[in-house]
């Protein structure tokens, strides 16, 4: 049995014979007989083969497929006068960036709408001896994403380095989808698009879609690798343009011609009206004075008479091949003008002038049927780009070159993005990443709390706490480790804000170590100025937050905030533990915000079955009440005299993941709600509902639950005159004394009640009942207070 292997020579010759190729492949192909009785016989034969008669006899195919890739090689590697006109094909680059822009827009805009988009690429003529240029996408090849339409200016014309090709890109919404996607007729597609321009004479006013290509791909967003395969459609000439000549322009041109012809080019590149206009006519009179004209003005060089030779700029470096670009330039020059005997310019440059010695001068000789310039007969496309030699698509992942922080922030966002593209169209991450929280305890529900708002794409947390890390912390309070504990302890704010930053390096978390000053725990005098201090500070921090979650382990400390807020009228999250029992809810608008009356008639609308729940004597308007609007004692001293277990929260450990989740999910519903702060309370299943619901649901003011029953109800509480925290006359008394205000009701336990009429209600109508209340305080009187 023979065998054959041939091995690339370093200069093949190729030859075109009649129509059929004939590769001169001497000296090295290898013929062994390895058959019979395991003799071996070798020869080399020197002289040289016609594979082309190989083919014709049946030979193993290993040899023809070495033969095809030898083909292809020789293809690039040089070819004769006579020979088929070989051109290098286009090759591709895409920068990172337009990657990066790719998946924001996937991910931002176009969700898994895959209908085509539009997007440039550029290039440039060739500048370097040994290097050919690419055709490259950059993060402007892709249009504006919607926030940056204004700002960012159209893709600027007339940059000598970036002549915009326009192309098409196909990204699909799977990998399945990219592999079935039908590469032959979308490239005919293409094909037939040039065409069109060709014979429409588009081709001529804007010569840039001739080079049209096509670019498919699938983006996985969640492991940052991008599937791509580009094409650069070319109309096949057939049978092939062959080649009459072809050399170094300077070899081409007298010497009087060159130098016209340089400077000709040079004032084309460096004019900004044409520095971008791949291709172009050289028209050189019979005195070698040399211009450039348009394409367009084809007809009216044809009657100075002058010699005309059809220039483009050649991105490809090869000394014996034009580039990819004169294959649509010559469809057309055939197709338009019906010349059969082409002079070509394959325009290169060195450091931004004309290289006669690298650009190159051709004649081709097209010899395409009469019927082949029928518009209606659109020709065979080629043109996949190969990679390393196969027709295989690339692949690229940007996962290990991306910085980790960035990769965080893309990866972080992904979940949330991908709920906007069919799940919650309406999500507004822009609300949730530039809101600032402030968290008041950074305990069990501060850290799980500070936790879901990270999910849900808050960037930016205040942590509020004067606790240290104690050794029996780390099980449910989710931010911290045992490495927190040692030493003493950190800082629970302190802590909580590194461990954030550990788990999204971009949030950002600050930890402020303070004790929130509260009533019923009077202050010694010298000891006040930094009380107030505390105060201050407190006043600040929410007023320079938009939304406050009160998480501490005690009644009395919510007091402080819950009036600060009331007054500032901020967004207000309040979730409490008993032992298996949880209240969260959101605290109405404050008692002298502007808007409340134009809420009030919506207010009324609420269905019958609310009415029981809401204060009999709320005739000062319908807000939504407050954590303390339902309590008929003013907040007083919880923790002294308490034993351990009454002064700890104890609780179930199911609860405060429970009780801080659904208190972010309320906060993410207030910032969606078209009311926002003003919403009315919803309740579960009730009738009125369906009117207004909002993608997100309803949105409850109080949610109560019982891991002893498993169960979970919507309540609505509207807020009563004599709240101790957020009604007219406290927060007004407030605003009249400030500090002095504060200061009587931290030292003095029964100011508050006496001030709101709440020792009065006290001694007049023991009678007034709130029937959900005492359900269920019933079963948390050992515990903390709910
Ligand atoms: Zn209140």
């Amino acid at each position: 049995m023979l065998s054959y292997s041939i091995s690339i020579p370093e200069k093949p010759i190729l030859r075109n014979r009649g129509g059929s190729f004939t590769f001169i492949v001497s000296p090295k192909l290898q013929i062994c007989n390895t058959g019979g009785g395991g003799e071996r016989e070798r020869g080399i034969r020197s002289d040289p083969i016609r594979l082309g008669f190989l083919f014709s006899q049946t030979v193993p195919s290993f040899v023809t497929q070495r033969a095809i890739k030898l083909k292809s090689f020789l293809c690039m590697a040089g070819q004769e006068s006579g020979a088929v006109l070989q051109f290098a094909p286009f090759q591709s680059s895409v920068d990172e960036g337009f990657w990066h822009r790719l998946s924001s827009l996937k991910l931002n805009k176009l969700g898994i709408d895959d209908s085509p988009i539009s997007i440039t690429g550029f290039y440039a003529p060739c500048s370097h001896s040994q290097v050919s240029n690419h055709l490259t996408l950059l993060a402007e090849s892709l249009p504006p994403e919607p926030s940056e339409q204004s700002s960012t200016p159209p893709i600027s014309r007339g940059n000598r380095n970036r002549c915009s090709v326009p192309g098409i890109l196909y990204n699909t919404n799977t990998l399945e989808s990219f592999h079935a996607l039908d590469k032959q007729s979308l490239l005919k597609a293409e094909a037939e698009k040039i065409w069109n321009d060709i014979h429409s004479g588009r081709a001529e006013e804007d010569c840039s879609v001739l080079s049209r290509f096509l670019l498919i791909s699938f983006a996985d967003l969640k492991k940052w690798s991008f599937h791509y395969w580009f094409a650069f459609p070319a109309l096949v000439l057939d049978p092939p343009a062959t080649l009459v000549d072809l050399k170094p322009a300077s070899q081409w041109f007298s010497l009087e011609e060159a130098e016209s012809v340089s400077a000709a080019c040079n004032e084309w590149r460096n004019s900004s009206s044409t520095a971008d206009v791949p291709f172009f006519l050289v028209s050189i009179a019979s005195n070698s004075r040399a211009t450039i004209r348009h394409l367009k003005d084809w007809e009216a060089c044809q009657e100075d008479g002058h010699k005309l030779l059809f220039g483009f700029y050649d991105p490809c470096h090869l000394p014996k091949n034009p580039g990819w670009p004169l294959r649509n330039f010559l469809v057309l020059i055939y197709s338009r003008w019906n010349i059969k005997k082409v002079q070509f310019l394959c325009y290169r440059e060195n450091r931004g002038f004309a290289d006669l010695g690298l650009s190159l001068v051709g004649e081709a000789q097209i010899s395409a049927p009469q019927e082949w310039r029928d518009e209606l007969h659109v020709p065979n496309v080629v043109g996949w780009e190969l990679n390393r030699g196969k027709k295989v698509y690339r692949c690229i992942s940007l996962a290990k070159s991306m910085d980790p922080t960035r990769l965080a922030i893309s990866a972080a966002d992904l979940n949330l993005k991908l709920m906007r593209w069919r799940a919650l169209p309406s999500l507004n991450l822009n609300i949730l990443s530039t809101m600032k929280c402030l968290l008041l305890g950074a305990g069990t529900l501060g850290c799980q709390v500070a936790r879901m708002l990270m999910a849900w794409g808050v960037r930016k947390i205040t942590l509020l706490d004067n606790g240290k890390v104690a050794m029996s912390n780390p099980l449910r309070q989710s931010l911290y480790t045992l490495d927190d504990c040692l030493n003493g302890g950190e800082f629970k704010a302190l802590a909580a804000v590194n461990s954030l930053k550990r788990i999204f390096p971009a949030v950002e978390a600050e930890g402020v170590v303070m004790a929130i000053p509260m009533p019923g725990h009077p202050v010694p005098s010298q000891e006040e100025e930094s009380v107030l201090d505390d105060c201050r500070c407190l006043c600040e921090l929410i007023e320079s937050h938009d939304a406050v979650f009160l998480l501490t382990d005690t009644r009395e400390s919510r007091w402080l905030p819950t009036l600060l807020c009331a007054n500032a009228n901020k967004m207000t999250i309040t979730a409490a533990l008993g032992f298996d029992s949880f209240l969260v809810m959101r605290h109405g608008a404050g008692p002298l915000s502007s808007t409340i009356d134009n809420r009030a008639e919506a207010m009324n609308a609420l269905s019958a079955d609310m009415s029981k729940f809401s204060p009999t004597d709320s005739d000062g308007g319908q807000r939504l009440g407050c954590y303390f609007c339902n309590d008929v004692v003013a907040p007083v001293d919880s923790t002294s005299n308490r034993t351990l277990d009454q002064q700890c929260t104890v609780t179930r450990p199911g609860l405060a993941p429970i009780a801080s989740a659904l208190a972010v999910e309320l906060l993410v519903g207030i910032l969606h709600h078209p009311h926002g702060i003003f919403a009315e309370g919803d309740i579960a299943n009730s009738s009125s509902n369906g009117i207004n619901e909002q993608p997100l649901g309803i949105l409850p003011h109080q949610i109560r639950g019982s891991l002893a029953q498993f169960s979970q109800m919507t309540l609505v509480g509207h807020s009563s005159n004599s709240c101790t925290a957020c009604c007219d006359t406290v927060v007004s008394e407030y605003r009249k004394r400030g500090m002095d205000f504060i200061l009587q009701a931290i030292n003095h336990p029964t100011y508050l009640e006496d001030l709101t009429g709440l020792t009065e209600l006290m001694k007049s109508a023991s009678s007034f009942k709130l029937d959900w209340d005492n359900d269920t305080d019933a079963d948390d009187d050992d515990c903390v207070e709910i």
